[in-house]
């Protein structure tokens, strides 16, 4: 894995997450908030954090933001400091920005500003626990658009003991399944028609959100 640098503007929960798995990943991350006790706190579990307003063009300048492959903004709550830190970065040239979005308005701003990816950390994983407590054994559930998502759920009973020919997703829904997952170690990536489910297995399936509704998964 290449080694990266990433540079992450705000160090709360979020932000501070963000850098430590970057770091444990082993990836260089230079932090960066504006609260000397939070740069202190999270010192030596990054490359180097420093104190300093991101909201100066300056400070931001110094930090030569388009040296990093990515900038992360991770000011939430003080929109209006992620709003103009983010349009000094794409000023600075800073080559992609990721930023966390508190609203949906938020976020719109954030695109206009030409914002490469808006995440919205609160809500999606609001929504995640929301379908996990209503369907029926949803582990996960990533949304590729608004019309497609990929789900991972326990197979229900009425599946196990049943080959995927049987079920007939594909056909009856539209719906692909892309990995059977069996305890810990055994992952089947390429499964078949003649593959048959086990009970506790857990079925990665692919397709129209219309679809999976129909069955519960989302
Ligand atoms: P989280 O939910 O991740 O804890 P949050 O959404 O509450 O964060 P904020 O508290 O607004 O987000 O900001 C997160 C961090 O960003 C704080 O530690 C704050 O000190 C820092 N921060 C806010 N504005 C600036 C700024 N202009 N320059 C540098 N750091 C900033």
């Amino acid at each position: 894995m290449k080694r990266k640098q990433f540079l992450v503007i705000g160090a709360g929960r979020f932000g501070s997450s963000v850098a430590r798995t970057l770091y444990e990943q082993g990836h260089d991350v230079l932090v960066v908030d504006s609260n000397e006790a939070i740069v202190q706190q999270i010192s030596d579990k990054v490359t180097h954090a420093v104190a300093a307003n991101a909201t100066s063009e300056e400070a931001l300048e110094a930090l030569g933001v388009q040296e990093f492959d990515v900038v992360v903004v991770a000011i939430g709550h003080e929109m209006q400091n992620s709003i103009m830190v983010s349009i000094l970065l794409k000023e600075l040239g800073a080559r992609y920005i990721v930023a966390k979005a508190q609203t949906e308005l938020h976020g719109k701003v954030l695109r206009k500003i030409g914002v490469n990816r808006v995440v919205f950390p609160e809500r999606d994983m609001g929504q995640k626990l929301a379908h996990s407590l209503v369907s029926r054994n949803i582990i996960d559930l990533i949304e590729l658009s608004e019309t497609y998502s990929v789900v991972e759920v326990e197979a229900p009973q009425e599946m196990v003991g049943r080959t995927l020919q049987d079920l007939n997703l594909r056909v009856r829904y539209g719906i692909n399944v892309i990995a059977l997952r069996r305890g810990e170690k055994d992952t089947n990536i390429s499964p078949g028609g003649e593959d048959k489910i086990a009970p506790g297995d857990v079925i990665v399936a692919v397709g129209e959100n219309k679809a999976l509704k129909k069955l519960g998964w989302i």
